[in-house]
């Protein structure tokens, strides 16, 4: 790709493509049509390319040593959390921890705040759209503690019930923990008057950002998040490598989630007690994912130069068309269509069950998900057992769709 930006009209859908080998691939005999970006999101070569130059020129363990490829490997780690910072707008790059990925991040919110932060008899508000991620950290956090976890409700398409969200926060609520956007339905979540409602009453909000950061500019201080947790591979990076933002004044008052080196205060370490280095290296216990912190930032520069303008103009007509096209289709259901929706939705085709949907179009190249995806509470308020679910990214196209639209086609001629 030749160096573009949101302004640029010279952007296309076809240099883009040919950053991505992977969408050469053929499968079953056909070509590939990746409709599986929820999951995980295809690579471009300047990513792996990244990575490679860091292993082949510059690693090394970081923070630890006087020799100039430890201070090269510390650049470089440290440089992408400044690159992280600056994609969020954060205050600061202290306010960037690196995780394994979203469910990692929610993790060390949960834990530590189980440990000390909550007490018997306090809640923590979920919505019914969580992921897993984003609720059984809360379980386990709640179990510790005899907390308990209620989550806000829903309607029949996927939006959330704003006014039963402001009579569900109590004076015993001590956090609110919710999805941007619904990685089964594609519901955007209106979390700036989420984040707002909450502060109203002092309370804290985890944003669960994993289907919203691939896909639209996040502000945090816009925003005022307190929490925002995303993974790489979902946003163009390498798996492994994830963030967790929090506001300064939380990192200082959290106790670290994981104990080891990199996370103590030099000099400070007895056999009974250690004091703890400052945020955010307290939470980064043992020797970090350089190489993925590198393939991270290098999966943002790629995606600041494409502009999320860009990137959300596609995406945007990829789902109308999509949806366009499914309603010719009088076999196939949606899930939910919900007000707000990033391009991600689920459907069934009637009487045939999601996962034979699922393996006819990956027999005619096309792959997309089928199951529960991580959202078994979502699904039984649907009260359906499972979906196939299309999640679209910047790098498909009408065409695609088009593909996708006669190989479903074919699946319910052949389970009919
Ligand atoms: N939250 C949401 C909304 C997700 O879609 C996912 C993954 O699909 C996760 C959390 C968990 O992400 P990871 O498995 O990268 O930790």
């Amino acid at each position: 790709m030749s160096a573009i930006s949101t302004s640029t009209p010279s952007v296309s859908v076809e240099s883009i493509r040919a950053d991505f080998p992977i969408l050469n691939e053929t499968i079953n005999g056909h070509h590939l049509v990746y409709f599986d970006n929820a999951a995980t999101s295809q690579k471009p070569m300047q990513v792996m390319e990244a990575m490679n130059r860091y292993y082949f020129h510059s690693n090394s363990n970081v923070h630890r040593g006087a020799h100039t490829l430890s201070v090269r490997a510390t650049d470089c780690y440290e440089g992408a959390r400044d690159t992280v910072a600056r994609l969020l707008n954060a205050a600061s790059s202290r306010e960037i921890v690196f995780t394994g990925g979203t469910t990692d991040s929610i993790n060390l919110v949960a834990y530590s705040f189980s440990n000390g932060l909550l007490k018997a008899g306090d809640e923590i508000l979920v919505s019914t759209l969580e992921h897993h991620s984003n609720i059984i950290p809360w379980q386990l956090a709640a179990q510790r503690c005899g907390a308990t976890v209620k989550a806000i409700p829903m309607d029949a398409q996927g939006n959330l019930l704003i006014n039963s969200y402001r009579e569900l926060l109590s004076s015993n609520t001590r956090l609110v923990a919710v999805t941007h956007v619904s990685n089964t339905l594609g519901t955007i979540n209106p979390v700036r008057d989420i984040i707002a409602i909450a502060h109203e009453k002092g309370i804290p909000v985890l944003i669960d950002a994993a289907q919203s950061v691939p896909h639209f500019q996040i502000d945090v201080q816009d925003l005022d998040a307190d929490f925002v947790a995303f993974s790489g591979h979902k946003m163009l990076g390498p798996t492994g490598i994830g963030v967790l933002y929090a506001k300064e004044s939380w990192l200082n008052q959290m106790p670290p989630f994981r104990g080891g080196g990199g996370m103590i205060q030099t000099g400070s370490v007895t056999i009974g007690n250690t004091l703890y280095n400052k945020a955010p290296y307290k939470f980064e216990a043992g020797t970090p994912n350089v190489a993925g912190a590198v393939g991270l930032a290098a999966a943002i520069d790629y995606m600041n130069e494409v502009g999320y303008d860009f990137i959300q103009q596609q995406e945007e007509q990829l789902l109308h068309y999509a949806l366009e096209q499914l309603q010719q289709l009088p076999e196939v259901q949606l899930a939910a269509r919900p007000e707000h929706m990033a391009s991600v939705f689920s459907f069934n085709v009637k009487n045939a069950h999601y996962s034979d949907v699922a393996t006819l179009l990956d027999s005619q190249g096309v792959a997309v998900r089928s199951g529960m995806h991580c959202t078994e509470p979502l699904l039984s308020h649907l009260q359906v057992n499972g979906t196939a679910r299309v999640s679209f990214a910047f790098y498909n196209t009408l065409e695609e769709v088009d593909v996708f639209i006669k190989a479903l086609q074919k699946a319910i001629r052949m389970l009919s």
